[in-house]
């Protein structure tokens, strides 16, 4: 996927994950490819509290239409195999979806968290 796939119509406000996405503010990045960016939580609430977000821009769930609707089950794909490489047998992934939902950031993202703590 090229920059322009995930480029911004000049009236979208960039969120802080499009920030730390475009690598314009650090971030703990514990994998990256042309799709997805996993980063740690600033605030972890668990042991492991990882963040999935994909490269092309959807505010929400709530926001997900046909054309988007392979990127919720990529992220899962993603995290599923980033846990299973690292060992976490045990995690719950959880999508906050709009204001009400206890989403902060309206950029989609998929929390990873384990108890188990990420040794590598
Ligand atoms: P939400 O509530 O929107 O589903 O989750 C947003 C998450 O992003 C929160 O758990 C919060 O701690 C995390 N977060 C907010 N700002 C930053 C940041 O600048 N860096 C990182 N790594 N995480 C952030």
């Amino acid at each position: 996927m090229v920059a322009d796939d995930y480029a911004l119509p000049m009236e979208e406000e960039r969120t802080i994950f499009h920030k730390i996405r475009d690598k314009e503010i650090p971030s703990s990045i514990v994998y990256e490819d042309e799709d997805v960016l996993a980063f740690k939580d600033i605030h972890p609430k668990a042991p492991t509290h990882l963040l999935f977000v994909p490269k092309h821009f959807v505010a929400s769930i709530a926001d997900v239409t046909p054309e988007t609707a392979h990127i919720p089950g990529m992220l899962i794909l993603k995290a599923q195999k980033f846990a299973k490489e690292k060992g976490i047998d045990g995690y719950k992934l959880t999508f906050h979806v709009g204001p009400g939902g206890g989403q902060e950031v309206m950029y989609l993202h998929l929390h990873l968290m384990s108890e188990q703590k990420l040794e590598r």
